[in-house]
């Protein structure tokens, strides 16, 4: 069972304990055993051939309080930035149906597979060409309850040369369409009704884009009552046995994955859009 060390009155504020440094586990191929529950940044030195000494950073942007939370700001940052250029954007949640006894590591391929296929082929030239889809920013994030398992998701924008709002409506429900298709086509549950996709009004737009940087490992609240990588990685160090269960399959499901995936270029073309609306 899942139980937490105490309730979150009684908890004393988590402070990661001073381990030794571990290497990143972004590597190529998952580790063979998983890495100890460590820190980096503080009171850890890298030093560079020319003898100086400088903050060693892991970079694992899942696991690692201190990395994570560093990197998924900077892409919160970055996000705000490209909406504040887009003519008009989405915030969108994509997700597929859980089950369970879904082990996390297939949870997360299901969904990087419907990932590659809704973003390929014709359809997917179609629909951007029709809607003025610029490019997008996806972040994972991850939520797991006894119950309903596992539950992986994406959270982020789309951006539009368009600025109209029925074409940011209609690109919203051509998008949800979409994916649900793509997860069906693969042989995976995913409902229309699961799925987001909405206006992102320039009065919201840093608060929509603060949205991306919240699920990092060091935020260990438990998310809608259930739990996240930063709470399970608190029981873990808590020695709760079922939580480092769980850490432990989190280290290979995210070994080598990426966090984030964004369109090449998109400051870039987003530049260019506005560009050519400017010459219109
Ligand atoms: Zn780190």
């Amino acid at each position: 069972m899942l139980s937490l060390p105490g309730d979150r009155a009684t908890v004393a504020p988590f402070q990661p304990p001073a381990l030794p440094l571990d290497r990143g586990t972004l590597g190529a191929s998952p580790p063979t055993s998983p890495p100890a529950l460590r820190q980096c940044g503080t009171g850890t030195r890298k030093t560079l051939p020319n003898g100086s000494r400088i903050p060693y950073y892991c970079e694992n942007h899942w696991l690692c309080p201190r990395c994570s939370k560093r990197y998924l700001r900077d892409v919160a940052e970055w996000s705000h930035l490209m909406l504040t250029r887009a003519p008009s954007a989405l915030a969108v949640t994509l997700t597929l149906g859980h089950r369970s006894s879904t082990p996390i590591a297939e949870a997360f391929e299901a969904l990087y597979e419907v990932k590659r296929e809704f973003h390929r082929g014709g359809g997917w030239s179609r629909l951007m060409n029709t809607h003025g889809v610029v490019g997008f920013q996806l972040v994972t994030e991850f939520t797991f309850s006894e119950e309903t398992g596992p539950h992986p998701h994406f959270h982020g924008f789309y951006f539009s040369k368009q600025a109209s709002s029925f074409d940011a409506e209609s690109l919203a429900d051509a998008l949800v369409q979409r994916w649900v298709h793509s997860a069906h086509r693969l042989g995976y549950e995913a409902s229309t009704g699961s799925q987001s996709a909405v206006i992102v009004p320039a009065r919201s737009r840093a608060r929509m884009a603060s949205y991306l940087g919240k699920d990092h490992a060091d935020n260990w609240w438990p998310h809608d009552g259930r739990d996240t990588i930063g709470s399970i990685r608190r029981r873990a160090v808590h020695l709760d046995p079922y939580a480092r269960t769980l850490y432990d399959e989190l280290v290979l499901a995210t070994a080598g994955r990426d966090r984030t995936v964004t369109t090449p270029n998109l400051a870039g073309r987003l530049a260019a859009a506005a560009d050519s609306r400017s010459r219109c």
